[in-house]
């Protein structure tokens, strides 16, 4: 790290920025850390990169110094705002941070992607909304989506359910729809010990790259349904987990080629897009 700027830990004193549990807050100190990270986003120099909770700045300095051309960042906690606006003037204006929660920005709106530009996403995500940001961003209405990649801090066990595979305990929900939607692998594995507070689990990075839909007739909301039942009740037979559907489990295992006998943590990827297919078919035939 080549920047003119002090150390996270001065920067942490001089602003006061005590971790709040309340944010989520548990703050990377390590540049050699946080430029790794950076660098798993990829070749940023065509880049606007958009980064949810920024904190003290430490990931922010690693994209910078990784070369991306701009960073737009949203954090919440306005202490951090003076200390990042520093982070700013260093890197010549190539940092933007706007206040406020990212669970409710407009991300296209708020980064003007230029034409000569393309846009990424990096971050480590406040545990308490890291999900659900994840799923706002795999459930956007077009797809392919406005960025060509996520790069994601999340706790282990979140991280793992993300990449499983069908037959393992950790498969559910989070995987078919993230699988669904791309490419995804665990990039890296960090210790709690990497974080000041160090928190109770460790967390691993996400590197996500959104592909064309696996079958482009299949509605998100049939997805998102049929999955629902069938890990609602992942225990149960698909056949019995189905039953509350608006259409017959049976004929609809039937025409997706599936056993009733099966399990969710059984059926593929594809299986569950196969499903989906025909509930929306069945559902559009019974309104005819
Ligand atoms: N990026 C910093 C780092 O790696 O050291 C801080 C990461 S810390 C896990 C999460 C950050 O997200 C905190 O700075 C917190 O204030 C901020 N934050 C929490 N909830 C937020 C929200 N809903 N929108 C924007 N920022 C949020």
């Amino acid at each position: 790290m080549t920047d003119k700027l002090p150390p996270l830990r001065e920067v942490i004193k001089s602003h006061d920025l005590q971790a709040k549990k309340s944010f989520g807050q548990n703050f990377l100190l390590d540049l050699n850390l946080t430029g790794k990270i950076a660098r798993i986003a990829g070749d940023l120099s065509k880049s606007v990169v958009y980064e949810v909770g920024p904190g003290p700045g430490g990931l922010t300095r690693g994209l910078l110094e990784n070369g991306a051309k701009r960073v737009v960042a949203v954090e919440m906690d306005h202490r951090c705002i003076p200390a990042l606006e520093e982070v700013s003037s260093a890197y010549g204006g190539a940092l933007r941070v706007h206040r406020g929660d990212a669970l409710d920005i407009d991300e296209p709106d708020l980064l003007g992607i230029q034409a000569d530009e393309d846009a990424r996403i990096a971050s480590n995500l406040p545990y308490n909304v890291g999900t659900m940001l994840f799923v706002k961003w795999l459930t956007l209405d077009k797809w392919l989506p406005w960025y060509k990649s996520l790069t994601l801090m999340f706790q282990q066990e979140v991280a793992e359910r993300i990449v499983a595979a069908p037959g393992s305990k950790a498969y559910g929900r989070l995987s078919v729809l993230a699988q669904w939607r791309g490419r995804v692998r665990i990039a890296m594995r960090v210790p709690a010990a990497a974080f000041t507070p160090p928190p109770k689990v460790s967390s691993a990075i996400i590197h996500f790259v959104p592909t064309e839909p696996l079958d482009s007739r299949v509605a998100l909301a049939d997805l998102e349904k049929v999955v629902a039942q069938a890990f609602g009740q992942r225990r149960k037979m698909l056949r019995a987990s189905l039953k509350a559907l608006d259409v017959p489990a049976l004929e609809l295992l039937e025409a997706a080629g599936l056993e009733p006998t099966l399990r969710a943590e059984n059926i593929s990827v594809e299986g569950f897009v196969e499903l989906a297919r025909q509930y929306g078919l069945k559902r559009a035939e019974n309104k005819r």
